[in-house]
């Protein structure tokens, strides 16, 4: 049995040819699966039942089944913990805002990169998530917002794992979500965010996409990096940076770094000068996040007051500064956190 969001234009055209099927049944297909996010092939009424009979027992539309659906008290943020064939779970947030519809999706089970302040980097490893299982977070949601007439925007690989981890299915889920037969999504509303792979960073500027890349630099040197992302002891922090500004400016988009801030860590007036010395003349934009809790990690969110000095300290030193505090707080929606309580419910009606 295939999955079906693996396959591409071509492959269907070829095995339509093969079973004697006219091509313009790959239209009909597409727009079943990919704008009206059917996911049982009995329900795609203009295809002939033989034809649905055949796609039945060549193709699998769906492998995740929905295990809990958690939504803010503000209706913002609805976070959905996916249970995969094995078992194992993964999740996605869905983020309204204004107009956008902006879903993070897992790229892996667990996280190999283990960073301190992550609930996923606490599960350890499981394995990579296929294009397939990818693709099927944002079919799956685009069903769920299609009842309020509504349709995904944007895409971040910012949910459990490390994408550049998992190169090959991330890339080839970042095709069939832009691909015009497909999902049809413009690149530019793809965000990937890295811990600093710089292999991948480099492979994923050869691959000529237009999808924007977020560093998580969380730290303004490599000893700090090392106390809280273990990567940082096998990737030097400048030919990370080097990476990401070829990055930029093979794909003339602007780079982003997100910094994590953790009281005691890296939020003192020191770390904010020497983050701005590290970006000094890049064109480039910064990301600050006040920690946001996690259960089991002895890590704190900075005060108010130290978070606003931060800020300042960065915006005198002319750099494009946001600060987005975790959305969703009430729903633990920072990454890996539902996975990681569902894991210990389980294991507690286990034992
Ligand atoms: S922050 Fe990202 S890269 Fe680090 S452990 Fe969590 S999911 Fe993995």
């Amino acid at each position: 049995m295939i999955e079906f969001y693996k396959v591409t234009s071509q492959e269907l055209e070829f095995w339509l040819k093969a079973e004697g099927e006219p091509l313009f049944r790959k239209k009909q297909i597409f727009d079943w699966v990919y704008q009206r996010s059917v996911t049982d092939w009995d329900l795609m009424t203009n295809l002939s039942t033989e034809l649905r009979q055949k796609l039945k027992s060549n193709f699998r539309l769906s492998t995740m089944e929905l295990v809990r659906e958690s939504e803010s008290d503000d209706g913002e943020t609805t976070k959905f913990l996916w249970r995969l064939r094995e078992g194992t779970y993964v999740e996605s947030v869905l983020i309204r805002s204004d107009k956008r519809r902006t879903v993070c999706v897992s790229s892996q089970v667990g996280c190999p990169a283990r960073c301190a302040f992550c609930a996923s980097g606490q599960k350890g490893f499981v394995r990579n998530l296929t294009s397939f299982e990818i693709v099927e977070q944002i079919i799956q949601i685009n069903q769920y917002l299609a009842e309020q007439g509504e349709r995904v925007t944007h895409v971040v690989y910012m949910g459990m794992g490390e994408p550049l981890k998992n190169y090959n299915a991330v890339v080839a889920s970042i095709r069939q979500i832009s691909h015009e037969e497909m999902l049809n999504l413009s690149q530019r509303r793809i965000t990937v965010s890295t811990v600093g792979i710089i292999e991948g960073i480099r492979r994923l500027t050869k691959e000529n996409m237009q999808v924007n890349l977020v560093f998580s630099l969380h730290a303004p040197n490599q000893q700090v990096r090392k106390k809280i992302i273990p990567y940082a002891r096998k990737y030097p922090l400048d030919e990370i940076i080097d990476g990401i500004e070829e990055y930029a400016r093979h794909t003339k988009r602007n780079a982003t770094y997100e910094y994590i801030l953790i009281e005691g860590i890296n939020d003192e007036l020191k770390h904010a000068d020497e983050l701005c010395e590290l970006l000094k003349g890049k064109q480039c934009a910064v990301n600050l996040i006040p920690y946001n809790p996690v259960p089991g990690v002895r890590l704190k969110r900075p005060k108010t007051k130290a978070i606003k000095h931060f800020m300042y300290i960065l915006r005198k030193n002319r750099l494009t500064v946001t600060c987005r505090y975790t959305k969703g707080d009430d729903i633990a929606a920072a990454c890996g956190q539902l996975a990681l309580q569902e894991e210990i419910e389980c294991d507690q009606k286990a034992s």
